[in-house]
């Protein structure tokens, strides 16, 4: 991180929630399910396909998985019923991963049946590096049950390659992403040049093992790595899609599709935007001229 984005990652705790509200709308389709709905529509429309997920994470009491399993059941059936092109990406520490590994585990295998029933899909995001180890052990548990479930691997930990490989055994649906989470260098690559070659490097390593992969990604770069290595493979359009999150870069998205690609949109809604719009100011500079006329009115 550069000294200036240092400077707005520090400054944004004093911005006002409604200005962060405001400055952070594009990212989110806002707080209800019909919101989710409009835009997955409206995305639908466009040729893209939609991941869906409620905000939420590193919940503290069991009542608020619950909550977060019954919202999750909800949005399930009104996706199947509105026939959304789309599937749910859920975070573990929402659905108690902080709490009992366990009652995460069921939690997760209670939205399995749920979105099989209606055929659709689940993927467990990656969290920080705590949650690794716990989240792959609940994906290779669930996996011999289900063929909806996926997980996600991060190219800038060090670990990323052996977890890609036990995953490749399962024939695993895996979103490749560069990690969002601030790690430290021992178990972590900090040099932006090396997350972009492992980045490469796994998406590879997945493709070629026969894995569907979901390179999840704004960075032009990887995105045409990637293109290329898929035509070099000839790996079907059934068996991978470009992501990109809600909000960002829309003018790449549309040059992907526009390249034949199959392209997902992830689309967050829900009451608790809060710290997932602090992330993602903190990775947009242009918020700066925002955070700065906001703390100049106080
Ligand atoms: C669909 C999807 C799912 C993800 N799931 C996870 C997950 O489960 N776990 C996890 O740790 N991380 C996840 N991430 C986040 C990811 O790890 C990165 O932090 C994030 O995508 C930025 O990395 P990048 O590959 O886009 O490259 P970067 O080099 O960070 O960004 C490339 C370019 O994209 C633009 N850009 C990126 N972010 C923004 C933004 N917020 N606003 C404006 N422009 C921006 C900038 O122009 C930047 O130069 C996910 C990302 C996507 C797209």
């Amino acid at each position: 991180m550069g000294v200036f984005d240092r400077v707005v990652a520090m400054t944004l705790p004093l911005v006002p929630k409604p200005v962060v509200r405001r400055v952070a709308s594009p990212y989110i389709a806002g707080e209800a399910v019909d919101d989710l709905v409009r835009i997955a529509e409206d995305l639908n429309r466009g040729g893209y396909r939609v991941a869906a997920a409620i905000l939420g994470e590193f919940v503290t009491r069991r009542e608020e998985s619950e909550e977060a399993v019954r919202d999750y059941q909800a949005l399930l059936a009104r996706m199947g019923e509105r026939r959304i092109d789309g599937y749910i990406h859920v975070k573990p520490t929402h659905l108690g991963l902080k709490l009992d590994v366990s009652f995460c585990l069921e939690n997760i295998r209670s939205l399995l049946v749920a979105a099989r029933a209606q055929g659709l899909f689940v993927r467990l995001d990656m969290e920080d590096s705590p949650c690794i180890d716990d989240t792959l052990h609940i994906y290779h548990r669930l996996r011999p049950d289900f063929d909806n479930v996926g997980v996600v691997i991060q190219s800038r930990m060090r670990r990323s390659l052996a977890d890609v490989r036990e995953l490749a055994k399962v024939k695993a649906n895996v979103r490749v992403c560069k990690g969002i989470y601030i790690e430290p260098y021992s178990i972590a690559y900090t040099d932006p040049e090396l997350i972009s070659r492992n980045y490469s490097l796994l998406v590879e390593e997945l493709l070629g093992a026969g894995c569907p992969v979901a390179i999840a990604t704004h960075d032009e770069r990887l995105v045409w790595e990637a293109a290329r290595t898929i035509e070099r493979l000839q790996v079907p359009h059934d068996r991978y899609e470009f992501q990109m999150l809600l909000g960002v870069l829309a003018p790449l998205r549309a040059l992907i599709k526009g390249a034949g690609h199959p392209v997902r949109v992830a689309v967050p809604y829900g009451p608790n935007w809060y710290p997932y719009s602090v992330r993602r100011l903190r990775k947009n500079p242009a918020i700066a001229r925002y955070v700065l006329k906001s703390l100049l009115k106080r």
